[in-house]
């Protein structure tokens, strides 16, 4: 058995909005509380992205910041290396849209992604801001999430990929699905941190990154939950 779970952390200084650096903090908090020791790497986009990662995540951001970050990212080529080795990863917003084929940029151009999962977004009619709340795909076996959405983008779902959850409250990907998942790829349009608020989706990627988990006491995770989803369902 490895030493340590390795987690990568991509970009923060180009995509990191709404408090997205609060999923790495939840993930090594979770894993400490079971006894697992983590090390965390934090890749500036001048950096190569490491290829030995059990866990990548990358965040939102505004537009330019992602072009940029999607330039860096197919250059570089350690985050597809990674993948292709069966690190997990979780893709946020710009993140979860550079996952794809392709993106609309500032003007709505079309910006070539790179091409982790079969998605291709575009920009929508208008912004999506505010709650959301989502029954997940049952394979998963993870609560409804909720959390906090802000984007321009529409996501369509290639059938390379299926949908992580049906919306109840809000956009998601604009079709009545957020975001997506395959092997042991989740791409969402939730910020919040989506972690904090969703600790089923954070042990989700700590299994598939380090095997069977015992459970933890969730009760103010589960508390934030229960009063996000009063909050907003119909
Ligand atoms: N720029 C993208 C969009 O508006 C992503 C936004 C974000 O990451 N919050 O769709």
């Amino acid at each position: 058995m490895q030493s340590s779970l390795r987690i990568v952390w991509i970009y923060p200084d180009l995509l990191s909005t709404y408090g997205d650096q609060g999923n790495v903090l939840v993930l090594e908090q979770r894993a400490h509380k079971r006894g697992i020791p983590v090390e965390t790497v934090h890749v500036r986009s001048s950096d190569p992205v490491p290829e030995q990662g059990d866990i990548y995540l990358i965040g939102g951001g505004e537009d330019r910041p992602q072009i940029l970050g999607a330039e860096r990212l197919r250059r570089d080529g350690g985050l597809q290396r990674a993948i292709a080795r069966g690190a997990a990863l979780l893709a946020v917003c710009a993140g979860y849209q550079i996952m794809g084929s392709v993106f609309g940029g500032e003007e709505g151009q079309p910006v070539p992604g790179i091409g982790l999962l079969d998605i291709s977004s575009s920009r929508g009619e208008r912004r999506s801001v505010g709650e959301l709340a989502a029954d997940v795909d049952p394979e998963l076996g993870v609560p409804t999430l909720t959390g906090f959405e802000n984007h321009m983008g529409v996501t369509h779902l290639g059938p390379g990929v299926r949908p992580l959850s049906k919306t109840i409250v809000g956009t998601g990907n604009g079709d009545g699905t957020e975001g997506c998942h395959t092997g042991k790829i989740v791409g969402t349009y939730l910020h919040g941190p989506a972690l904090a608020r969703n600790p089923g989706l954070a042990d989700l990627l700590l299994r598939w990154a380090v095997g069977p988990l015992p459970a933890i006491e969730d009760g103010w995770y589960e508390r934030l939950r229960q009063e996000r989803l009063a909050a907003v369902l119909p």
